[in-house]
């Protein structure tokens, strides 16, 4: 084995750290795993990126995981042409330098659970089919998955497809019972779930050019997200913000930060991790190591901002800055992921969402919070903080459709309970007390963010904001943007 600068023992004691903080986790050290890509699904775009995202999640976590061999080559932007197996192996082995990662065949004696990787086989005793492509996931223990066309452009719904099975599969683990009769069908287009997949499934625009995003906060969700970018081809001006540096806590729930990152002396920023993730596809961000400003904003003058960040000073930061679109996403304790969009005017705002916070605030997803020598130490478990970012990417793919919002601008999603596991939507207004929103006056938003992309989601101006945007009475206005009964 390489030179690792932690012994095992010290190693999984700090990575498992916030994974064991969560309510009822404990005992998955001797689960075993084995993962089968489909051969005849095995080439295809879609294949490849669940089961990449699959066995990079997984071995955040399981300790033994065996890939029956795949015989191809990769077709992803970031690794073209690489062996796909190899690929595999690489990608577990630089998460968990002290797993039990193999290439061999193996049988249904040999592994706790099996996951089916594309393909439509029928799961037998103790496995799982999973399957993805375009904006639909689907997952079951019990039935044959139908076949989908196949989508080169959208990482989306492989990678959640993906999320589902090391969700089902961190249940077993923990519960060490394997759940009744499973069958789902997710699309992440318009977050609808089912029996069956979704018909809609629209391929990407690859000529949309999505603007200047700026990304704030290069920690589980953002590292993720820029891992999930990596495996596509997305036309954008991207700038990634954060100050904080990696260390392996860090590596159970992020699928960009290696076990190598984390023991580097000085320590290796978050944020350089994710420039080096994005620059094996060919995407070059601009990069800023330090802690979000307005210079930042003024630097970069986004048309969308990805509020990625934990820290609570980010959120009034950000809106006293008058932003753009705003998208946030956050993890809970209780197996769980929140998604909020934040258009300016016309719905809440990050700090009607979040509020302006000090020692003692806590936020409203109530993330678990445990005091542990005066630092605040998140319990998390693995596959959360990547289902987050396959929300937010999808929620910034949307901005391609010409109905775009096409969902309420609040979304959660619970993996604790899969057979009834459902995306569930608000409509959030805002806050007519919220300490920074209500204070501003919408006859700014025309000079500050007239020329950015997506102004024209504020409606038409001045005609719908005759009246100060501070009377908080948003809902009619709101309610034009996306089509509800879905
Ligand atoms: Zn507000």
């Amino acid at each position: 084995m390489r030179k690792f600068d932690l012994t095992k023992e010290e190693w999984y004691k700090q990575r498992d750290d916030r994974t064991l903080r969560v309510e009822g986790v404990k005992g998955f050290d001797h689960f075993s795993l084995g993962i089968v890509v489909d051969p005849l699904n095995a080439k295809q775009y879609p294949s490849q990126v669940a089961a990449l995202v699959c066995v990079n999640i997984m071995s955040r976590w399981c300790k033994k995981i065996s890939i029956q061999p795949i015989d191809q080559k990769s077709v992803l932007p970031n690794s073209t042409g690489a062996d796909f197996s190899k690929l595999l192996l690489d990608t577990m082995e630089n998460s968990d330098p002290y797993g039990n990662f193999q290439l061999k065949s193996f049988n249904q004696t040999d592994v706790d659970l099996i996951i089916h990787v594309g393909g439509t086989s029928t799961p037998i005793e103790k496995s799982i089919v999973v399957n993805g492509s375009g904006w639909i996931a689907g997952i079951s223990n019990s039935a044959p998955l139908i076949s989908l066309s196949n989508d080169d452009t959208n990482p989306i719904g492989p990678s959640f497809a993906a999320c589902l099975a090391c969700a089902y599969a961190f249940n077993v683990a923990i519960s060490k019972s394997y759940p009744v009769a499973l069958t789902k069908w997710y699309s992440l287009l318009d977050f609808s779930a089912g029996d069956s997949p979704n018909s809609v499934n629209p391929a990407l625009d690859n000529g949309f050019h999505f603007g200047k995003i700026l990304q704030v906060g290069c920690g589980a969700v953002g590292s993720s997200l820029d891992y999930l970018i990596s495996l596509m081809k997305l036309n954008a001006d991207l700038s990634i913000a954060d100050f904080d540096s990696v260390e392996p806590p860090n590596c159970c729930s992020s699928l960009s930060f290696t076990a190598d990152d984390s023991v580097t002396t000085p320590l290796t920023k978050k944020v350089d991790v994710c420039d080096r993730v994005l620059k094996s596809s060919g995407v070059i961000a601009k990069v800023f190591p330090d802690p979000f400003t307005g210079d930042i904003y003024s630097a970069v003058k986004p048309d969308l901002i990805l509020c990625l960040a934990n820290e609570q000073a980010v959120w009034p930061a950000i809106q006293y800055n008058y932003p753009p679109l705003v998208y946030h996403a956050t993890t809970t304790p209780n197996w769980g992921i929140n998604f909020g969009r934040h258009i300016p005017t016309e719905e809440w705002c990050i700090v009607c969402r979040f509020g302006i916070t000090d020692y003692k605030f806590k936020p409203v997803c109530s993330t678990a919070v445990v005091e542990v020598e005066e630092k605040k130490i998140l319990g998390v478990l693995p596959f959360l903080s990547p289902s987050a970012a396959v929300m937010t990417l999808a929620e910034v793919l949307k901005l391609s459709r010409d109905n775009y919002p096409v969902n309420q601008n609040f979304y959660q999603f619970s993996f604790k309970n899969l057979p009834g596991a459902e995306f569930i939507g608000q409509q959030k207004e805002r806050r007519p007390d919220c300490e920074v929103c209500s204070t501003q006056s919408a006859d700014f938003y025309p000079k500050l963010l007239g020329n950015s992309k997506y102004f024209h989601l504020l409606g038409p101006w001045p005609v719908a904001h005759s009246q100060t945007c501070s009377d908080g009475k948003s809902g009619e206005k709101s309610s034009r943007y996306f089509s509800s009964g879905k």
